[in-house]
């Protein structure tokens, strides 16, 4: 009888980008491997911290009780799937689950389960992990199968196995093979390609070979037409270099129009190799792209192995800011070589380049990365522990690291959730301000007030919170007359956001002509308020051909 084999992990989040694609794809190779397909029952288990029972029992505890009562609910689960039989349980982890889960092994381990470990905290040090029975570094999708046969055969194997990186051609597709159903998850991971050209000291990439290995053409196309198939509404494009490659990534972006036009799509891409036909190809299906910045100090990213040539970096953002594509940026802090004033800087000049969104992290110094190696002879003082946050470097005192994490969530709040693209930079000229000083202003004088802030997604209680801030900021400033304009640029988009997230119409009471507050003239709000004369008026939002527009209303 078959034995069973349960391949598990532990998401953060209920989301499509939560999706346990890692997990999914050893089950595929396992089940399709001609040494296991035979001997093994393979399923997929994943758990969530978002679920309602991992929620419920979890609740009003902390620490080590917290972590004791997941690991307990998630063995105890995973054992009534084995049947009370002799399983096999593969785990994957990542950095912030990994303590969960070898408590998880360890319970199991209890009941005569064998726990194999893999993913990338394991790939990092692999030796560190004793609490599994095996530990699987790298790629898993060859070793796996191997390692089950052999551990069914009863040979003698080493409990740490480095993989060999398997040929992208030869390996099932676990969406295409029936393992993992995008639609479960409101949306899909999607592989295109594995391993980066480039090395940055503090991702995993930066170290081994520096290959990229594509996914074929003929699978892509087949997981686009199960996408199309299944009406997937989103997708995230795993491939750090998704547009190094232009001519590939062109030929991508016509499948996926072709293909599945009402998707929405998610890259990661190297502003860089952007131009303007990459640009315009981006336009023609329903996407963003995410860039990571991550300092625009150059000798910091010297340091760091990511030489960056701002002229060029320039160019790609115009491009894409002139053809209208939706793009985020990322940004590192606590990097070596870079301090409080140079973080800031970054963040300013981030800001000023109207990204839909910024999104601000702490440095992890994670084992196996170059950077780690380095981190001594760098000056940098991190947590030994996962998340492996920084906690001072040469340049930053543990205070202003506090200080840059309040920024962190000032900018999510305030410019990400706020939705205030439209008007952040009109709004900081107006006040003569840096982007970055206001965002502290604003933590100081909301967030740390109420700290439940934090977490707020609800678009009109935010905007609340926007504009009682701004109030009195432009009030001590004895600028009534420019926040009347300000007022009404941020209820204005407000409405238009909301009303493009939901489809559903909104109606807002403004001190100016609503045309005059949608044009360019609102760009120069202290011109605006000195030469335009408020006229009240009213607008109703609605969708017009999937966009949302507006009507007077009397
Ligand atoms: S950070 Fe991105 S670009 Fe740099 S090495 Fe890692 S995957 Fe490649």
């Amino acid at each position: 009888m078959a034995i069973p084999v349960i391949c598990t992990t532990l998401l953060i989040e209920k989301s499509p980008q939560a999706l346990p694609l890692g997990a999914a794809c050893i089950a595929s190779a396992i089940k399709n491997s001609s040494e296991t397909k035979e001997l093994c029952k393979v399923s997929l288990k994943a758990f969530s911290l978002e679920d309602d029972e991992i929620k419920n029992i979890s609740e009003n505890l902390s620490g080590q009780n917290k972590l004791k009562a997941i690991s307990e609910y998630i063995s105890d689960e995973l054992l009534k799937l084995t049947n009370g039989r002799k399983a096999i349980i593969c785990i994957s982890t990542f950095v912030w689950n990994v303590e969960i889960l070898k408590e998880v092994a360890i319970l199991l381990k209890k009941h005569g389960c064998i726990c194999i470990a893999g993913g990338p905290e394991i790939t990092a040090h692999p030796s560190f992990y004793k609490e599994f029975d095996y530990c699987v570094s790298g790629e898993g999708e060859l070793s796996l199968p191997k390692l089950i046969k052999r551990i069914l055969d009863e040979e003698k194997v080493d409990n740490v196995i480095v993989s060999q990186s398997p040929d992208l051609a030869l390996l099932n597709s676990p969406y295409l093979d029936g393992i993992i159903d995008p639609s479960e998850y409101g949306g899909a991971l999607w592989e295109l390609a594995r391993g980066c050209p480039f090395k940055c000291a503090y991702c995993y990439e930066s170290k081994g070979e520096k290959t990229v290995r594509l996914f074929p053409m003929e699978r892509i196309k087949a997981e686009l037409d199960l996408f199309s198939r299944k009406k997937i509404p989103q997708v995230f494009v795993l491939d750090p270099t998704y547009n190094v490659n232009k001519k590939r990534a062109l030929e991508i972006l016509r499948l996926i129009r072709e293909k599945t036009p009402d998707t929405f799509y998610y890259f990661e891409a190297r502003a860089e190799f952007i131009d303007r036909e990459l640009a315009r190809e981006f336009t023609k299906i329903p996407c963003a792209l995410q860039i990571g910045l991550q300092s625009a100090n150059e000798e910091v990213l010297k340091t760091l192995n990511r030489p960056w040539d701002k002229k060029k970096f320039l160019k790609g953002i115009s491009f894409l800011n002139e053809e209208g594509v939706t793009f985020g940026l990322d940004l590192i802090f606590g990097l070596p070589g870079e301090s409080f004033s140079s973080f800031r800087n970054g963040m300013d000049f981030a800001l000023s380049l109207y990204p839909n969104n910024l999104e601000v992290f702490c440095l992890s110094v994670l084992p196996g990365t170059d950077l780690y190696d380095r981190a001594d002879s760098l000056g940098l003082k991190y947590q030994k522990i996962p998340p492996y946050h920084v906690i001072q470097n040469k340049e930053l005192q543990p205070a202003e690291l506090e200080r840059l994490e309040k920024l962190s969530k000032a900018c999510s709040l305030f410019y990400n959730e706020g939705r205030a693209v439209p008007w952040f930079n009109p709004v900081c000229k107006c006040l003569r301000i840096n982007g970055s000083k206001l965002l502290e202003l604003f933590y100081e004088k909301t967030i740390a007030l109420n700290t439940e802030y934090e977490k707020c997604c609800d678009h009109k209680l935010i905007e609340k919170l926007q504009l009682d801030f701004l109030s009195e900021l432009f009030h001590e400033r004895k600028m009534e007359r420019q926040f009347k304009v300000v007022q009404d640029i941020i209820k204005f988009y407000g409405a238009i956001s909301r009303t493009t997230a939901t489809g559903k119409s909104e109606i807002v009471q403004l001190n100016y002509n609503a045309e005059y507050i949608a044009s360019d003239y609102a760009s120069d709000i202290r011109w605006f308020a000195e030469n335009l004369k408020p006229q009240k008026s009213k607008i109703q939002t609605f969708m017009n051909k999937g966009q949302a527009d507006f009507k007077f209303i009397k």
